[in-house]
């Protein structure tokens, strides 16, 4: 039976478990066992910072991949059977890296300074002009980490807030209209599919719903052109996700792109695809990974719904036809995603969506 083995045991690894059981494959996660993939998969606690615990965790598997972007490389590099490639979470965990790899590959991103004192600060927001957003550059995620600069009045608020949390980078305020992501996913001997660009709305810097197909489907193309020369460039294996901001034009039509973060990893815009694409993106990145065929990536129109805090009544939910119901099992906790719902297919939209938003509110 081939083994495979995911750094981390969130519900990113859940997932993936569960995609893949139907073919037989044997997930095992080196995390935290009371993490809500030990109930799919085997966890086991591996020292990161030691490499003989990672090597003995390498052994039980035939090849690794990660959930997560944000952990311990130096014992992983130069390790065979990992994808995608070590090298390449250090773009995704730091935000200037990120800008300038997308900028060093012909990708426009908001404007932006590096920040290393209160000094530095200063001197971006008159470079960089209100408002704008002072970010952590590493281990930031779901809006945590941020702090919106309306006005110059809230410089020193925002230093007092970031200033000791390492790096931070000043981003200038996008002017979007909407956002999407482009997930995609190249195979070992370099075939690349992608998905539809996602539609997605946030609340409080959290994902709130993911849409497909977008509004911005007429950038498709351009989209893929981009991260299918990131995917080569690197020889990845696996699925990525890069998420834009959009701008339309005075009819509507979305005109511009800004990249804003790319993950080297299957993404939570990408949820939708468990019902709504004849192939997930679990499924297919552990496909790529194990160096199996990719999966078909066909779609039906489809909305994800994440469910923050808490789930919703299991009961009242399934009184709705054809609701997909997705829970992480995870304790309920503000802020926290314990799950998700999907809708697939018009009708199914069109007559639920409402229902479920007010269910989850
Ligand atoms: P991030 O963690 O960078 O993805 O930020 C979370 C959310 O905050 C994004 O999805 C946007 O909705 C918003 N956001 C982040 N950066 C910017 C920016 N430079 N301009 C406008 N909105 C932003």
């Amino acid at each position: 039976m081939t083994k495979v083995g995911i750094f981390g045991s969130g519900q990113l690894a859940r997932m993936m478990a569960l995609a893949v059981r139907p073919f037989g494959i044997e997930v095992i996660c080196a995390g935290n066992k009371n993490d809500c993939a030990s109930d799919v998969a085997t966890v086991v606690e591996v020292d990161m910072s030691c490499e003989k615990s990672i090597n003995n965790f390498l052994d039980k598997v035939d090849y690794a991949t990660f959930e997560t972007e944000n952990i311990e490389t130096e014992h992983l590099l130069n390790k065979e059977n990992i994808y995608p490639p070590v090298s390449v979470l250090h773009i995704g965990q730091n935000r200037l890296n990120e800008k300038k790899y997308f900028n060093g590959n012909n990708m426009v991103t908001a404007p932006y300074k590096a920040v290393n004192s209160l000094q530095d600060l200063q001197n971006a927001v008159s470079e960089i002009g209100i408002p704008c957003i002072l970010k952590t550059c590493c281990g930031g995620y779901d809006g945590k980490g941020q702090f919106v600069l309306k006005d110059s009045s809230y410089i020193e608020d925002a230093w007092n807030e970031l200033g000791d949390q390492g790096q931070l980078i000043l981003e200038g305020f996008v002017d979007f209209d909407y956002e999407v992501s482009l997930i995609g996913v190249r195979a070992r001997d370099g075939q690349k599919l992608f998905y539809p660009l996602t539609e997605n709305v946030h609340i409080d810097g959290i994902l709130h719903t993911s849409t497909v197909p977008s509004k911005a489907q007429n950038l498709q193309i351009q989209t893929e052109e981009y991260m299918g020369n990131f995917l080569d460039k690197l020889n990845y294996v696996g699925v990525m996700t890069i998420e834009f901001f959009v701008k339309t034009n005075k009819n509507g039509i979305a005109e511009r792109i800004i990249a804003n973060e790319m993950a080297p990893r299957v993404h939570n815009s990408g949820h939708w695809t468990i019902d709504g694409a004849t192939s997930s993106q679990f499924e297919n990145h552990i496909r790529a990974v194990a160096g199996l065929p990719l999966g078909d990536v066909s779609y039906n129109k489809s909305v994800m719904v994440n469910c923050i805090g808490s789930m919703p009544d299991l009961q009242k939910t399934l009184k709705l036809p054809n609701i997909k119901y997705h829970s992480y099992q995870k304790e309920p906790r503000s802020k926290r995603k314990v799950g998700h719902i999907n809708l697939v297919g018009e009708q199914t939209i069109s007559q639920n969506l409402d229902k479920i938003l007010g269910i989850i509110k």
